[in-house]
């Protein structure tokens, strides 16, 4: 489905690490850090072993615990949601657009006005089960859905207006810009991601970005076991965890991030050519870019198949010819554990739940080339109308 892009360059620095003796919390880690500033422009970053750990520790900093209500999407990856139950919060699901799959703005609205008077009826905003005495929101948790930054003109007046704490989850965007400005730059604190099939990756890991000192120091001790700047190493300030990264994954990380910008208009490049091979193509819609992404970071190229299609039909064709495609995403809501916690039901979300029966995610990354990427798109239609 997906490869990572690796050089000598990339081999030499874990290498380099390899014939060192500090593995873990050196200079790669800080060198990372400081990397990850001056791209995004975000004054602090702190570096973790993978996007959950990372958007675990903003939920912390923003003082979300049990009980609170926070706005979120359940179309996405389930850890955007988990990391919320965690602290045992209560995710609200709010539906989305279905052009971008991101949040809906105006449905947000409503959410945070219906919870803020207190008349949010179960099986609307609230969950049917699991959310008794929820009262107003407390924060909302918007994913950059494939690489496309949510709608953050109207999110972050929603924020303003709700007074709500807003944490960005761009795990699937880092290098995206919404209006000229860095993905990851919209809430009190944001997550990017580097598991392999990410724009970068480092293997596992993650990477938290914020402007705020106070949060920062608290989940630069969080990620160490909870020890505050002066603690020694068995003095322990919080309850933390050990999200550390190793010094391997950091220095692998600085030569991605120094590439990602050559990487991301390589992935550019193969999603174009997807879409210009399948535009004539009516029984398979191509992903919309909206004009407020200034510039798109593909992390995945998800099609969404006419519903009169068979979906499972046309993965088994394609894996017999021997090309892998997969759902993306599954809604998170009808998962087993959420719906067992919160009685959700099919038709909760219908939007979510429509994209996420006719989505299909071709085999996507930087390394692709044109006939692979032509390949692709004449066994897919074939196997659509077959
Ligand atoms: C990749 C991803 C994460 C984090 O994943 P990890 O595997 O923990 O690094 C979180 N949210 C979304 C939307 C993702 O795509």
């Amino acid at each position: 489905m997906s490869s990572p892009d690796l050089t000598a360059a990339e081999r030499a620095a874990v290498m380099q690490v390899m014939e060192s003796p500090v593995l873990s919390m050196g200079q790669h880690t800080a060198g990372f850090e400081a990397d990850m500033c001056a791209y995004t422009g975000s004054r602090y970053a702190i570096a973790v072993n993978s996007g959950t750990a990372g958007l675990h520790l903003c939920v912390r900093a923003a003082g979300i615990g049990a009980g609170d209500v926070v706005l979120t999407t359940p179309f996405s990856f389930v850890a955007s949601t988990n990391v919320l139950l965690f602290e045992n919060a209560v995710p609200v699901f709010v539906d989305i657009d279905p052009l971008t799959g991101n949040i809906d703005p105006a449905l947000l609205q409503q959410a945070a006005h219906d919870l803020k008077q207190g008349g949010a009826p179960a099986g609307r905003w609230l969950p049917r089960r699991g959310a008794t005495g929820a009262g107003a929101a407390k924060a909302m948790l918007a994913v950059d859905v494939f690489g496309q930054p949510a709608n953050y003109d109207a999110i972050q007046a929603l924020a303003q207006e709700y007074e709500l704490k807003l944490i960005e989850d761009s795990c699937e965007a880092l290098g995206a810009q919404y209006n000229g400005v860095h993905a990851g730059r919209f809430g009190q604190s944001a997550v990017f991601a580097f598991y392999p099939n990410k724009q970068m990756t480092t293997g596992e890991g993650g990477i938290i970005v914020t402007d705020d000192a106070d949060a920062a120091a608290l989940m630069r001790a969080l990620r160490n076991q909870g020890r505050a700047e002066g603690d020694t190493w068995l003095e322990h300030t919080h309850l933390g965890y050990n999200y550390r990264i190793t010094e391997m994954s950091a220095a692998l990380g600085r030569v991605q991030l120094q590439r990602l910008d050559e990487m991301v208009a390589a992935r550019a490049q193969v999603a174009a050519w997807y879409s210009e091979r399948l535009q004539d193509f009516e029984l398979v819609e191509t992903p919309q870019v909206v004009p407020a992404t200034t510039r798109m970071s593909w992390f995945v190229y998800v099609v969404r198949l006419a519903p009169q299609i068979d979906r499972q039909r046309v993965i088994a064709t394609l894996a017999e010819a021997g090309i892998p495609v997969r759902p993306y995403f599954a809604p998170i809501h009808l998962q087993k554990y959420m719906r067992d916690r919160f009685g959700y039901q099919p038709g909760d979300f219908p939007v979510t739940e429509d994209l996420g029966a006719r989505s299909l995610a071709l085999p996507f990354s930087s390394v692709m080339t044109a006939d692979q990427v032509s390949l692709v798109c004449e066994e897919l239609q074939k196997a659509v109308l077959a």
